[in-house]
């Protein structure tokens, strides 16, 4: 049985629901710098887990939203004095060609923010009525003193204001009623773009959106809600806060799932500090099964720094489960067996991929040290397939047709 580590409960957990599909939500991108490195990590790290969910014969409703309005994209398309829609559509559009590359599952829903403003705006008014809110001149805030803050990050208070300022929050903001206080609703500036509301025209807060589209498209209670580990504080806190005052339901999810951070050189890649290695040119260079096996041979929890000796390395790797895939060696059933339950064993236990990927790489090497004549290809097809749910295509050299047509439909939005 999968058991994932829980940043709530900070323990391992079984699977929390036998409801079919399961619901899984996952914290998208604001369009604006991708693909970075960091960004790979994390989507290939739930496509594993949805792949793996799949295998075991769960099906899985996944949705992962897209940041299209925030203040870091109406800044940059100010600067590039490029209409906000356009150039947040060519980041997406982008991020869908680097995740079609990479063979990544698509998510069954893929919303915009702002296709959900009347959802929003309906959760922003029930936020008011219960007195978790407070409306001032245009501006909607919702009161730090009810959110369970530090359950998820467990940050001590002390930390919280300092790292909120660094994540988008304005302590000094005359408006508030206190300074963790956070946006829901704002007028938007000159030249802005405007949606109208009970408090005039303006725009979505950040936290708000993903409480609003994680309802509207998988209702009030999700199985697995997931994001880096960066989001965990105030995002994710924020949203356990919305969500549960605004539905009823509590637990909003009943596991949260974080993935760790991509440093270069020690440094946390991001778009403020220019340290982003972005995946299209990795994909110049290496092929993707390669950087695939790259991103899995880090555990999706521990935070790492990019290394081009080991993704060369891994590339090698890639190449060789290629050879043994179409090797033909014979292995008897027994052992192909015996690799398919460690590998199924290892990703039970929190997605463990570094160590299912030593299972197959054993597997590898049996195929490629083992030619035999009258091969029952066994161990060729189990290879192929079990590498498939860490992402890998070794007989194929292009993404599944499953995930070239998923991603195709939602890049219609985008365009
Ligand atoms: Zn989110």
């Amino acid at each position: 049985m999968l058991r994932l580590y829980d940043s709530l409960t900070q323990s391992l957990q079984p699977l929390p629901s036998s409801r079919r599909p399961l619901r899984l939500y996952v914290c998208g991108i604001t369009p604006y710098d991708t693909t970075h490195l960091g960004h790979a990590f994390t989507y290939c790290s739930y496509d594993i887990l949805v792949r793996f969910l799949e295998w075991q014969g769960v099906p899985v409703r996944y949705v992962q939203n897209v940041t299209d309005i925030d203040n870091d994209i109406l800044r940059e398309a100010r600067a590039r004095r490029e209409d906000w829609r356009a150039l947040g559509n060519r980041w997406v559009r982008r991020f869908i060609d680097d995740m079609i590359a990479l063979n990544v599952r698509p998510p069954d829903v893929y919303p915009r923010a702002t296709a959900a403003i009347p959802e929003i705006i309906r959760a922003v008014e029930v936020l008011l009525s219960e007195g978790h809110a407070y409306a001032r001149e245009g501006w909607v805030y919702y009161r730090a003193q009810h959110a369970p803050f530090g359950c998820l990050s467990h940050l001590p208070p002390q930390e919280w204001l300092r790292l909120a300022a660094e994540r988008g929050n304005d302590p000094n903001d005359p408006g508030k009623e206190a300074p963790l206080d956070w946006v829901l609703w704002q007028p938007s500036g000159q030249g802005e773009p405007a949606w109208p509301s009970p408090w005039g025209p303006g725009r979505p807060g950040w936290h708000i959106e993903c409480s609003a589209l994680a309802n509207l498209h998988l209702g009030p209670c999700i199985d697995i809600h997931g994001g880096g580990t960066d989001l965990s504080f105030p995002h994710h806190e924020a949203e356990i806060a919305q969500s549960e005052a605004y539905t009823g339901c509590r637990p909003f999810a009943r596991l949260w799932v974080h993935t760790g951070m991509v440093c270069l050189e020690g440094v946390k890649m991001s778009k403020s500090l220019g340290n982003l290695v972005m995946v299209s040119d990795l994909l110049q260079r290496y092929p993707a099964d390669g950087v695939r096996l790259y991103l899995g041979s880090h555990h999706y929890r521990q935070g790492w720094s990019h290394d081009e000796g080991l993704l060369a390395e891994k590339a090698r790797q890639a190449a060789a489960w290629r050879r043994a895939a179409t090797a033909g060696a014979h292995l008897p059933a027994s052992v192909v067996e015996d690799c398919k339950r460690r590998f199924r064993r290892a990703l039970e236990n929190d997605l463990d991929t570094p160590q299912a990927i030593e299972v197959l790489d054993s597997l590898a090497a049996q195929l490629l040290s083992a030619p035999h004549p009258g091969s029952n290809g066994l161990g060729a097809a189990a290879l192929v397939r079990l590498a498939g749910i860490l992402g890998l295509r070794l007989r194929a050299p292009e993404p599944e047709p499953r995930v070239t047509a998923g991603w195709s439909a939602h890049r219609k939005q985008f365009e």
